[in-house]
Order: structure tokens, then C-alpha cells, then sequence
């Protein structure tokens, strides 16, 4: 099978689809690799790199010739108008949000699968991108707030005075608010966490957190690992329940997600305005509306002293890492999609079930169906 790898156009991106060593193991399995040039170089992995691992660096427009072809972030209209009717692709697509995107790939009859439906069962936990990223991106959450903050987090007595450890206060204990966390704990701060389920007590306390309970947490409705939308009333017994934590906090981080929903606002900016001059927000949420009322997409700013991070690619600052779990990630989803070295759909199977996006000219991914219809 003849696979390809485009180079990453968006702004502020710096991941690649494939690392070499990635590409070593498609190799051994009887594919061909294609890399657009200078589709590695941003996460410091050279064309040379690739060529020493098997694959064939080409133009731009060679690497379209190919069976399927691979990309972090969703296909452009303008880059699935190049590619071959009926040949395959693999990406984040968030399909619900981009009817542009659906809709060009059924005109073009490609087969598309998105990265972001990997289901979160332990079967496909090797294929969960949206796992291995936002791992990196609560580590890299507390380290980029850290930065911002005028303070060190652990407990110093030192002969010219004692320093008081920070305080972290996170929302979300999912996998990124959990690699926070464990960040932060690392570092010496004093970590509380909200999470509206309830389930997540027991891992918090495991990493060293205090868990903030809310009332009422227990009727919360979970489906597959995810929460679902809690009620106005839940939403006001939290936030009274925060208010006085997060005039306390030196670093508030911000993971709280509902899916295929706009994000939970939870610091209003009346809390803004209560914290501590000199403490740092840092809202993970923001692509998604954001969890703070006042954050702004890819902007640090200063709002009533405090300052506000709403950086929406943190895996993309950790390159060489990120595009690591990747590529591993798509690698495992692409050889399960072709265990015989082409494309062999089991339309009942759960992960092919959950990540095919469009084939054969028409949509047949059941959840993105819903929500364009
Ligand atoms: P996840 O689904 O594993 O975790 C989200 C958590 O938020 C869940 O535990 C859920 O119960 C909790 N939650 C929902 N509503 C809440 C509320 N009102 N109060 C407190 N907690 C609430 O998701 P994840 O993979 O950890 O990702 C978390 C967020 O970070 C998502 O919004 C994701 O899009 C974002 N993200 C951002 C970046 C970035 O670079 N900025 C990178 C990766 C992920």
C-alpha cells in the first residue's frame, strides 16, 4: 500500500503525521512511504531522517499519488480537491464542526476516517490520539503557566525566610487535567480539583490532589468516559463552591469538556477580578469556547492583573514528543483499517464503526450525521 504524509499547513502548527522510526514499521510491512519535503523539519525530524528510514521525500504535489493519505490536522478543501477519487485518508477532522470539509470529501468519494472518534475503549487505547495529546498538553499547561507566574511551587525554608508553596486549582480531572496534576504535584504546589464526576475522587486523591466535591455530583450522567451536560443548578453549586478556592489559587487550569458541546464557562470574569494580582489562568478549553469567561484563542493577556493563557495547541509545543505518540496513534489505527496491506472495511466493527467519516460518496458516521443534519 503506497501511503503518504502532507506537510502541516495551519498556523501555529508544528507536529507531523509520521516520525522515521514510525515509518521503518510501515515499511516492514510490505507499504511504501511518502513524505512531503520538509513535512518533519518542525518537529526536528529531517527529510534525510525519513530517507535513512526507507521512505521517499517528494513535492508537494507527488505526494498526492498514493492509496491513503495522512495529516494531523483536517484536510483542506483545497488539498482533498488534489487527491485521487476513491483513495483513503486519515486525520483529525472534527466532521461535526466542518460541513465544508464532509462535504468535499463526498464529492470526491474519499474514504475518510478522524482521529478524534477513536472510541476510548482499552482496545483502541494505542490508537487515541486525543488521549496521547492531551497528556502532553496538561504537562506543558502547568509548565507554560509556571513561566507566567512570579512565584516557584514547592516549599523553601531558606535562612532569609520561608516561601510558601503555589496553588494549583484545576478543573477537569480527564487526561489532560490529570497529567496536570501529577505536573504540579511534581513540582511541589498544593493542587485542588474539580471534576463534575465523581468517579475521578479516587484518581485525584491517587496523585497527590484534594478533590473538591460538589453537591448533587452523584446524579451526573456519564457515557463513555465522558460527562454529559450538567445541569444550570449543578453548575451554580460549583461555582459558589469555587469562588472562595480560586481567590486562594496562584495557577487555575481549565480542562473542563463536554463533548460536541460548547465548554462550560466556570471562571467568570467577576471571579477574575476576585483572584490574586499576579496569578495565571490558563484555559485548555479555549478552542472550544473556553472556560473563562474573559480568555482570548492564541493570545496571552493581562485582564485585572491577572494574566490569561489561551493557547489552543499546547501538543504543538511539545513537537518532537507529540508527533512521537502520533504517529504511533494513526500508524496502529491505519494497520487495523489494513491488516492485509489494503483497505478491508468491517462495517460493524467498533473502531471502524466509530472513526469512518464518509466512503463511497455519502456520509455514514452516525454521530456527525446527528449533528449536520
Ligand atoms: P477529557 O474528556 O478526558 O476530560 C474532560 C474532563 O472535564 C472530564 O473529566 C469531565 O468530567 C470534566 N468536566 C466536564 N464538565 C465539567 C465541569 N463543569 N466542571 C469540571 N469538570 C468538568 O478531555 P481531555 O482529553 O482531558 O481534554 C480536556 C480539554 O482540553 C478539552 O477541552 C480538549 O479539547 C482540551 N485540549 C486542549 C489542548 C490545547 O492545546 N489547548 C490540547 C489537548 C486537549
Amino acid at each position: 500500500m503506497k501511503i503518504g504524509v502532507l506537510k502541516e499547513t495551519k498556523e501555529y502548527e508544528r507536529r507531523v503525521a509520521l516520525t522515521p522510526d514510525v515509518v521503518k514499521q510501515l515499511l516492514k510491512k510490505e507499504n511504501t512511504v511518502l513524505i512531503e519535503k520538509g513535512a518533519g523539519e518542525s518537529s526536528y525530524f529531517s527529510d534525510q531522517d525519513y530517507v535513512d528510514a526507507g521512505a521517499s521525500v517528494v513535492s508537494t504535489d507527488e505526494v498526492y499519488a498514493v492509496d491513503i493519505l495522512l495529516k494531523v490536522n483536517a484536510f483542506t478543501p483545497a488539498e482533498i480537491q488534489k487527491m485521487t477519487p476513491g483513495s483513503a485518508c486519515i486525520s483529525y477532522l472534527y466532521a461535526y464542526n466542518q460541513p465544508e470539509i464532509v462535504d468535499a470529501l463526498i464529492s470526491k468519494k474519499i474514504t475518510s476516517f478522524s482521529m478524534d472518534a477513536v472510541p476510548r475503549i482499552s482496545r483502541a487505547q494505542k490508537m487515541d490520539a486525543l488521549s496521547s495529546q492531551a497528556n502532553l498538553a496538561g504537562y506543558k499547561s502547568v509548565i507554560l503557566a509556571s513561566n507566567h507566574l512570579g512565584k516557584i511551587f514547592p516549599l523553601m525554608m531558606t535562612a532569609s525566610g520561608t516561601i510558601t508553596p503555589a496553588r494549583v486549582l484545576i478543573f477537569g480531572a480527564g487526561v489532560a487535567g490529570l497529567q496536570a496534576i501529577a505536573t504540579a504535584k511534581r513540582l511541589g504546589a498544593i493542587v485542588e480539583v474539580s471534576d463534575v464526576r465523581p468517579e475521578t475522587k479516587e484518581q485525584v486523591e491517587s496523585l497527590g490532589g484534594r478533590f473538591l466535591t460538589v453537591e448533587g455530583a452523584e446524579t451526573v450522567k456519564v457515557e463513555g468516559g465522558y460527562a454529559s451536560e450538567v445541569s444550570a443548578e449543578f453548575l451554580q453549586k460549583q461555582k459558589q463552591l469555587i469562588q472562595d478556592k480560586i481567590k486562594e489559587a496562584d495557577i487555575v487550569i481549565t480542562t473542563a469538556l463536554v463533548v460536541g458541546k460548547k465548554s462550560p464557562i466556570l471562571v467568570t470574569e467577576e471571579m477574575v477580578k476576585s483572584m490574586k494580582m499576579g496569578s495565571v489562568i490558563l484555559d485548555m478549553a479555549v478552542e472550544t469556547g473556553g472556560n473563562c469567561e474573559i480568555s482570548e484563542i492564541n493570545k496571552t493577556v493581562v485582564k485585572h492583573g491577572v494574566t490569561i493563557i489561551g493557547e489552543s495547541n499546547l501538543p504543538s509545543l511539545l513537537p518532537t514528543n507529540a508527533s512521537q505518540l502520533y504517529a504511533t496513534n494513526i500508524s496502529t489505527l491505519l494497520l487495523h483499517l489494513c491488516p492485509a496491506g489494503f483497505l478491508k472495511l468491517d462495517h460493524e466493527e467498533e473502531i471502524t464503526k466509530g472513526v469512518l467519516i464518509t466512503h463511497e460518496g455519502e456520509l455514514v458516521h452516525a454521530f456527525t450525521k446527528t449533528i449536520l443534519s
